[in-house]
C-alpha cells in the first residue's frame, strides 16, 4: 500500500490483484498478458506492465490521471502498455472498470470473422453483436482509437489477432462481461461445427432487451445485463 491512498484506492488495488489472478485461473490470459483497470473519479488504477499476475502485489498497481500522467512517484511500477486504450474508453463511455483479455476463443474468432454474431440472446448484455476492431499494434494510440470506434453502442469489443476488451459500471460487471464474451465465442464455434448457425435477428434481440427492462431487473438486482445472462 502506498502512503496517502484513500480506503477506496486501497480497495481498488486489492481488487485488481485478485481479479488479475482470476484472469489466469479462468483462462482469459497467460503470464502477464491482458490488463485491467478501475476508475475512481479523476484517477485510474491499472495493473502494471510486465509483472505476472501470480507475483503482483497491491503496491504494484499503478495510478494514472485521466490524461495519462503517472501519479505513482519515482519507485512506482510502469503502467500497463495498454493504459492509453483504457483511458480512451473512460473518455468515451461511462465505464468505471475496463478488462482487457487475451482469451483464446475470441482471438480465434477474430482471425476469421468480422464480428461475433447473436448466437445466444445473452449477447444483449454486451449491446448486441460484438464487432472485431481492425488490427493495430499493441500499446498504440491507433489501437485505442480502433477499440473505441468498434465499441460504439457496445460494452465489448474484440481486437483482431490480439484479444478483447469489456467495460462495466464496476470491475465485477466488466469481468463478468469478459467471461460472457469468451463463452459466446466458444458457443458460436461449437454451433459452426454443425453447419451455418441460425442467428437471432435485431428484432429478436430488441424483444429481449425490452423484456428485461420491463421486468425492472435493473432496479431489483443490479441491472438488466446480469439477469438477462443468468436466465
Ligand atoms: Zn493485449
Amino acid at each position: 500500500m502506498s502512503h496517502g491512498d484513500s480506503d477506496e484506492l486501497q480497495a481498488a488495488r486489492a481488487q485488481l490483484v485478485s481479479y488479475g489472478a482470476r484472469l489466469l485461473a479462468d483462462g482469459l490470459a497467460v503470464g502477464s498478458a491482458g490488463n485491467i483497470s478501475v476508475r475512481l473519479g479523476d484517477i485510474v488504477a491499472v495493473t502494471p506492465s510486465g509483472i505476472g499476475y501470480e507475483d503482483m502485489r497491491p503496491a504494484d498497481v499503478c495510478l494514472v490521471a485521466l490524461d495519462g500522467t503517472e501519479l505513482g512517484g519515482p519507485d512506482a511500477e510502469t503502467p500497463s502498455s495498454e493504459t492509453p486504450m483504457h483511458l480512451a474508453i473512460y473518455a468515451a463511455t461511462a465505464a468505471a472498470a475496463v478488462v482487457h483479455t487475451h482469451s483464446p476463443e475470441v482471438i480465434a474468432l477474430s482471425a476469421s470473422r468480422p464480428e461475433l454474431p447473436a448466437v445466444h440472446y445473452a449477447i444483449t448484455s454486451l449491446g448486441g453483436p460484438v464487432r472485431v476492431a481492425p488490427y493495430v499494434r499493441f500499446g498504440s494510440a491507433g489501437l485505442a482509437a480502433a477499440a473505441v470506434g468498434a465499441l460504439d453502442g457496445r460494452t465489448a469489443v474484440i481486437l483482431r489477432n490480439h484479444g478483447a476488451v469489456t467495460y462495466g459500471r464496476d470491475l465485477a460487471q466488466a469481468y463478468d462481461r469478459a467471461l460472457l464474451l469468451e463463452w459466446l465465442a466458444r458457443t458460436y464455434r461449437m454451433a459452426l461445427s454443425y453447419g451455418e448457425p441460425v442467428i437471432l435477428s435485431a428484432a429478436e434481440l430488441d424483444e429481449v432487451t425490452a423484456e428485461a427492462r420491463r421486468r425492472r431487473y435493473g432496479e431489483r438486482r443490479g441491472g438488466p445485463d446480469r439477469n438477462t445472462t443468468a436466465r
